[in-house]
């Protein structure tokens, strides 16, 4: 017996390394009928044309939307309000849309406005990524094995929120439904002070002369390596996360500058103890990753 697909049409609003995985996660378990991608660049256009992740493409956000049971927007979060208002005009009643941005209030602040009544706005983000971007470095199974957090705001249609679930959950993801703001929070904590740490260690390796950077980029297996990966990562989209998760980030960057101080003060007063308590914290967490299969 062939299952009905999750949706008729669905329309991909950028298509970089997070639409294209759910474009061929779509295609790979026939979630959708039709696919309709839109993105900026033509040579874009052309790469899903030929790598055939959609139906139709598209530059026009509208087009996009028109008549797409599920609206999926995935381009760098300073975008989706402008998108919003784009598509406003051809979403009609029982149409979905949902995100896949990194910071959730700032979404919601910018987006919801905009959305017609009757029309279901479902804010998400899959906890997934790798440092490539654009369409030809997704892949179907990305989502595998990882969280997909939504934060619906209070009075969201619960079959909205269904909906999007099983799609996510088609993609291999769990699900967590949380607040916004805790969300944010959250993800200040685990995500964008580590990266921004990335960012900031590789600008100081940047900044240093030519000779001792030759020396770092020859030994760079000893740590520095794996910040690196970190902070190849999408700058616009990062610069977008930033100016969007301002007061968690902020407030997190407080805590981890006290932190530092007092390792800093440690290895200053020769405090061992406290040194190697810390790191034996740390190697805890490590194995508590581990065993979440989240490593
Ligand atoms: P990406 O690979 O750089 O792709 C971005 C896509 O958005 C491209 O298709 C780009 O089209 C399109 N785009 C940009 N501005 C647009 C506009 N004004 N109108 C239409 N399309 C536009 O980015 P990504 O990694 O998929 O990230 C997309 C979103 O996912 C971000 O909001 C990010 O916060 C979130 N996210 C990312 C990760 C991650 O690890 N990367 C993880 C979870 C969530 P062109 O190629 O034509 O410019």
């Amino acid at each position: 017996m062939t299952r009905e697909p999750l949706f008729d049409t669905v329309g991909l609003i950028g298509i970089g390394l997070i639409g294209s995985s759910l474009a061929r996660v779509i295609r790979r378990k026939g979630l959708a009928r039709r696919i309709v991608a839109c993105a900026r660049r033509d040579s874009t256009l052309e790469t899903v044309r030929t790598l055939g992740l959609a139906d139709a493409v598209t530059k026009d956000h509208a087009e996009a939307a028109r008549g797409a049971d599920l609206v999926v927007i995935s381009t760098p979060i300073g975008t989706n309000g402008m998108i919003a208002r784009t598509i406003a005009p051809v979403l009609t009643p029982g149409q979905i849309v949902t995100d896949v941005g990194s910071v959730k209030q700032a979404v919601i602040r910018d987006v919801a406005p905009a959305i017609p009544e009757g029309v279901h706005f479902v804010p998400g983000h899959p906890l997934a990524g790798t440092e490539e971007s654009g369409p030809e470095s997704g892949f179907d199974t990305l989502f595998e094995g990882r969280w997909c957090v939504l934060t619906p705001p209070p009075g969201t249609d619960p079959e909205a929120v269904e909906r999007v679930s099983e799609l996510w959950r088609q993609a291999g993801s769990m699900i967590d439904v949380i607040d916004a703001d805790h969300h944010d929070w959250v993800m200040a904590l685990t995500s964008h002070l580590p990266t921004l740490i990335a960012f900031n260690i590789v600008g100081t390796v940047a900044d240093m002369e030519n000779h001792t950077r030759q020396e770092v980029i020859k030994y760079s297996a000893s740590g520095f390596r794996d910040f690196t990966r970190i902070a190849a990562q999408d700058p616009v989209m990062w610069r977008d996360v930033y100016l969007n998760n301002r007061e968690a980030v902020l407030e997190m960057l407080q805590r981890f500058n006290e932190d530092l101080s007092r390792l800093q003060r440690a290895i200053r007063w020769g405090e061992g103890e406290e040194l190697e308590d810390l790191f034996r914290r740390s190697r805890d967490i490590r194995r508590g990753i581990i065993d979440a299969g989240q490593a």
